[in-house]
């Protein structure tokens, strides 16, 4: 992955969990990284981590559901690394509720961060990376997405904005080819990070979890990171439109 030292990234909600696990491999790979999520404090603690161990980085507060935050952080990226030339649109919330019970609010805030913020994100990245003509762009889906991957009760609104993230990934994969931009997603699986702290803190949801995960463990966030690294750098330089899927087996069964 030596193509990826002196490329510049932004990692949405990369305070904690799996987005700040991408956004220091990527500074170890030699990438200048925008570490960006709701706190400034928390993204400082990354880049100071990520400046201590030699690498290049820059904290910026970014609410992704907000467009005048996310031309703000694509702005001062440029305007301190000069290009944009990967992002990895992680940033997400998850809380169950039955479908029943759901209101109003809670299924547009989810939509709103998930997808919308998504959307945000790779449109503003995007019209850096066509000046460029070049770009790859990484969009953290989900198992829970419908069609080829699984539905999951209680999470109505989250599956709906994975399966629209999925479904976005391949439009923009075939609206930016021409301008040597890839886009591709992954679908992680349970993966031990803050989001998925219930899983592993109940015993019984733990144990069902585990029992339709053929490897029988939570992925951990280095796991997902390795698939990021390999969909930005160019060994995977003939793939666009895809989903990879990063799940310990569970979609097999
Ligand atoms: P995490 O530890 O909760 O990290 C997500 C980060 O995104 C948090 O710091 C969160 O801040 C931040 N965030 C929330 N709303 C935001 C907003 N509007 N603007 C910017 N940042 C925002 O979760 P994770 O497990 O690492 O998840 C990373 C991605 O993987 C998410 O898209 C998630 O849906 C996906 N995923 C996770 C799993 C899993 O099992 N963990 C499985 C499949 C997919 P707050 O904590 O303040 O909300």
């Amino acid at each position: 992955m030596e193509d990826l030292k002196g490329k510049v990234a932004i990692v949405t909600g990369a305070r904690r969990g799996m987005g700040k696990s991408h956004a220091l491999k990527l500074a170890k790979a030699g990438t200048k990284v925008t570490v960006s999520d709701i706190s400034q404090e928390e993204c400082q603690v990354v880049v100071d981590e990520i400046q201590k161990a030699g690498g290049e980085a820059l904290a910026i507060k970014c609410d992704v559901s907000n467009k005048k935050e996310v031309d703000q952080m694509v702005q001062k990226t440029v305007e301190k690394f000069g290009r944009v030339d990967i992002l990895v649109n992680n940033a997400g919330i998850c809380q169950f509720k039955s479908f029943l019970e759901m209101t109003e609010e809670e299924w547009d805030r989810t939509l709103n961060i998930n997808l919308r913020g998504y959307f945000l994100c790779a449109q503003a990245v995007a019209k850096e990376m066509v000046k460029q003509k070049s770009g790859a762009i990484v969009n953290i889906a989900s198992v829970v997405m419908g069609q080829m991957g699984k539905g999951m009760a209680g999470l109505a609104h989250y599956s709906a904005s994975k399966g629209g993230v999925a479904a976005l990934t391949k439009t923009l994969a075939l609206e930016l080819a021409p301008y040597n931009i890839r886009v591709n997603a992954i679908a992680p699986g349970a993966i031990d990070t803050p989001m998925a702290a219930s899983t592993k803190t109940d015993p019984k949801i733990l144990e069902q979890t585990l029992a339709i995960i053929p490897l029988h463990r939570m992925g951990e966030a280095r796991e997902v990171t390795n698939t990021v690294l390999f969909l930005v750098s160019n060994a995977s330089s003939y793939i666009t439109g895809s989903v990879i899927v990063v799940d310990g087996g569970w979609l097999a069964g």
